[in-house]
């Protein structure tokens, strides 16, 4: 079986490596890249997420090239950490408006072609921050929690179209954004694991593949975490 699938942010970190792993698996796969170049041998649409126009233009990019939308993993994300007494208004409404905010434009746009086929499949790239919280991010959990009240929603609207909306929550992967915070701080966050190590975007990306695939086609509105036990689901 081979889908159309677009991934946000797959040109780098988590979202490439689901990007590769849906395309090893036989799909069409294009991808959103903001800054950059795409990356080789998938289907790059320059889209910023945070600007509606940009985002529709993007859905129809794909729909043109590999045909409408029918699978979703909506994962672009940014941090702007900082303590909530010092964070500004701008800094919290910048992370709200890329992470939730642009998930729901991305839905949006992609939600009608699915409900005219009465299929699809939403994947929401949260992280364990929104369930357990962390200190110095307020805005990114916020965020983050946010998208598990919103996937559940889409759930229940559209899971009689044969739509299915699920979240992943990820903990410390390895990627540009977890390596830019201080080596004492990987350090306590490595030791906060069961398995004591990070996880590697591949591994990520193997849950989103299943909750893309069809032994996932009884789970919706359900939040998986993929944290080697950090957090283990609240
Ligand atoms: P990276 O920083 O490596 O990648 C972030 C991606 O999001 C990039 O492709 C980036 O594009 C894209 N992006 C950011 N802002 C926008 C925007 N406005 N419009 C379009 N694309 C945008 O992060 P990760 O791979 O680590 O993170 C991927 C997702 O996983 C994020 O949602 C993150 O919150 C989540 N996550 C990550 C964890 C980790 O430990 N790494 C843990 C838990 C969750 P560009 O390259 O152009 O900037």
């Amino acid at each position: 079986m081979s889908r159309s699938v677009l991934v946000t942010g797959g040109n780098r970190g988590i979202g490439l490596a689901v990007a590769r792993a849906l395309a090893d698996a036989g799909d069409k796969v294009a991808v959103t890249y903001r800054t950059g170049e795409p990356p080789d041998g998938l289907f790059g649409v320059r889209c910023d997420v945070t600007d509606d126009a940009s985002v529709r233009e993007a859905v129809e990019a794909v729909r043109i090239q590999q045909g409408a939308v029918q699978v979703l993993v909506s994962n672009a994300g940014i941090t702007r950490d900082s303590l909530l007494m010092r964070m500004s208004d701008d800094d919290f409404a910048a992370v709200l408006d890329t992470n939730l905010l642009g998930a729901v434009r991305m839905t949006r746009a992609v939600l009608n072609d699915m409900v005219l086929a009465r299929w699809g499949r939403l994947v929401y790239v949260s992280s364990i921050t929104g369930l357990s919280g962390a200190p110095g991010q307020t805005n990114y959990g916020a965020s983050k929690a946010g998208l598990i009240g919103f996937a559940r929603s889409v759930a229940k609207e559209f899971g009689r179209r044969h739509i299915t909306a699920n979240v992943v929550t990820p903990g410390l992967i390895r990627t540009e954004m977890s390596t830019a915070v201080s080596e004492k701080r990987w350090t306590a966050l490595v030791g906060e694991t069961v398995l004591g190590r990070a996880g590697e975007p591949g591994e990520v990306a193997a849950v989103v593949r299943f909750l893309c695939g069809d032994d996932a086609g009884y789970v919706t509105g359900a939040t998986l975490p993929v944290t080697g036990g950090a957090g283990m689901g609240q």
